[in-house]
């Protein structure tokens, strides 16, 4: 993992030991000794993570951190404190300022290695989410991290996987006012808990009888349907490499007890709303990738759809030695109806040609080809077969009248289909479609509402 770290401290000493430390391990390492370089560096510069010093003269690390979060162009990278004082109002003053972890002086290694790996492998996901959230809103998509600011529109789900009744209660307690909390003391159960419900966290205190909570994260974090819910993980003062070894397997942070209960409160908000905002991403991610393969009018796939996934049927039929048939259908005199009863009306039918994807078996690739043009790709199928399935699509389209609600009038259309079958010496997808394409022009000419086969 290569990654460009920022180190802030005033102290040259405290700089040089932690930057050694992270080139040993391959980072990339830049430094500043005050906080407006830091600001400056973060800002110009692309950044990973930045470990940030408190106590520094004009400006100190809260302040710092605070203006990182609040710059549009700096607010995701993520900012450990570094500290020399392990104070516990520290903590939630850093967590209030935006920090996502501490770490204290002297920086024990592993926990520092670890900490910034896991840091920059989050920011690597989200990165990668974001650039895509950018191509989605450069199509007209909502901003994702705009509709994710600050508050927590509904309540959060948590779930505490906790064998002791007392620590649960306090722990439910304490969160009461930000989360409706779960308890579970079975951590077996609790799995299939959290794959069935939309917690925005699982908690998991360290102390569970007879069972490792490491092995419950690592079923957490490898299940589809829970592996992208954060972990907050409860350990003991001093058990370091359970620690180091829940963050290498993806636990997204951990608090130590005594608990303060400010700093529970404000971990478990820090990751509800990380949470919601990746969601956010995905969802838009998502859409994204839906709206670019779909037309807008029809629901079915478009035109690049066909394109692109043509070719991948095509070649995995010629390499199974099956066949392959595609469908050009074209409704008859279409024209007509938009000079008649309006675009509008026009449109309305083009919408009721979603007949022909309720025709075709699941398998089939239905799209919108052009105007009123739609094709349909029929896998594992030969030539005598596509003509039943074409000519029964034919069959549909002429004797159910289209009825349109807008102009109150029920129309009769007929179409026009041109059939081609793969492996009868058309040895491309493009060929293939022109074959379908002139069999249509020869239906049209024949006399139209009929079905044409290519030439073999
Ligand atoms: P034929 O295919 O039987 O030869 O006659 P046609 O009238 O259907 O053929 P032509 O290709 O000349 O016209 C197709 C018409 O489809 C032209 C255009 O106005 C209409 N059209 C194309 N796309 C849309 C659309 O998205 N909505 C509507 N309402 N009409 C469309
Ligand atoms: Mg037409
Ligand atoms: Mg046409």
């Amino acid at each position: 993992m290569t990654a460009r770290i920022l180190v802030v401290d005033d102290i040259p000493a405290n700089v040089k030991l932690l930057e050694a430390r992270l080139i040993a391990e391959y980072f990339e390492v830049l430094t500043a000794d005050n906080g407006r370089d830091a600001l400056d560096i973060c800002d110009r510069t692309q950044v990973d993570v930045v470990l940030l010093d408190i106590m520094m003269p004009e400006m100190d690390g809260f302040e710092v951190c605070e203006r990182l979060k609040a710059n549009p162009r700096t607010a995701h990278i993520p900012v450990v404190m570094v500290t020399a004082l392990d104070q516990p109002s520290d903590r939630v003053r850093g967590l209030k300022a935006g920090a996502d972890d501490f770490l204290t002086k002297p920086v024990n290694d592993l926990q520092l290695i670890s900490r910034v790996k896991s840091l920059v492998r989050l920011k690597t996901l989200s990165d990668e989410l974001r650039i895509r959230a950018d191509t989605a809103q450069s199509i007209g998509i909502d901003d994702p991290l705009r509709l994710s600011e600050g508050r927590l529109e509904e309540a959060a789900q948590v779930l505490l996987v906790d064998s002791r009744g007392s620590s649960q209660e306090r722990i439910i307690k304490t969160l009461k006012p930000i989360a409706v909390v779960t308890a579970m003391s079975d951590p077996q159960a609790s799995v299939f808990d959290a794959a069935e419900n939309p917690y925005d966290l699982v908690i998991v205190n360290g102390n569970l009888d007879d069972y490792d909570p490491l092995r419950l994260c690592s079923q957490l974090r490898s299940l589809e349907r829970t592996r992208f819910i954060p972990i907050l993980l409860i350990t003991e003062h001093g058990d370091e490499q359970m620690i180091v070894r829940a963050l290498d397997l993806g636990v997204n942070d951990y608090i130590v007890r005594p608990l303060d209960p400010n700093e529970l409160v404000a971990r478990t908000l820090t990751q509800i709303r990380r949470k919601r905002f990746n969601d956010r991403l995905r969802h838009s991610v998502t859409q994204t990738i839906e709206l670019a393969v779909t037309d807008g009018l029809t629901g079915l796939h478009n035109r690049r759809y066909l394109d692109s996934h043509l070719k991948m049927l095509f070649t995995r039929a010629q390499a199974r030695g099956k066949s392959l048939s595609v469908c050009i259908t074209d409704i008859d005199r279409f024209k007509q109806v938009n000079d008649t009863y309006g675009h509008d009306a026009g449109d309305e039918v083009l919408k009721f040609a979603m007949r022909v994807r309720s025709t075709v078996r699941g398998a089939d690739l239905a799209c919108r080809y052009g105007g009123e043009e739609f094709v349909v790709v029929m896998p594992d199928t030969a030539a005598d077969v596509a003509a039943v399935i074409a000519e029964r699509l034919r069959g549909i389209i002429e004797s159910k009248p289209f009825v349109l609600k807008g102009a109150g009038v029920s129309l009769d259309i007929t179409a026009s289909m041109g059939i081609a079958t793969a492996g009868r010496g058309f040895d491309t997808p493009e060929q293939l479609l022109k074959q379908a394409d002139l069999a249509l022009y020869q239906a049209k000419r024949d006399g139209r509402n009929r079905v044409v086969a290519a030439a073999a």
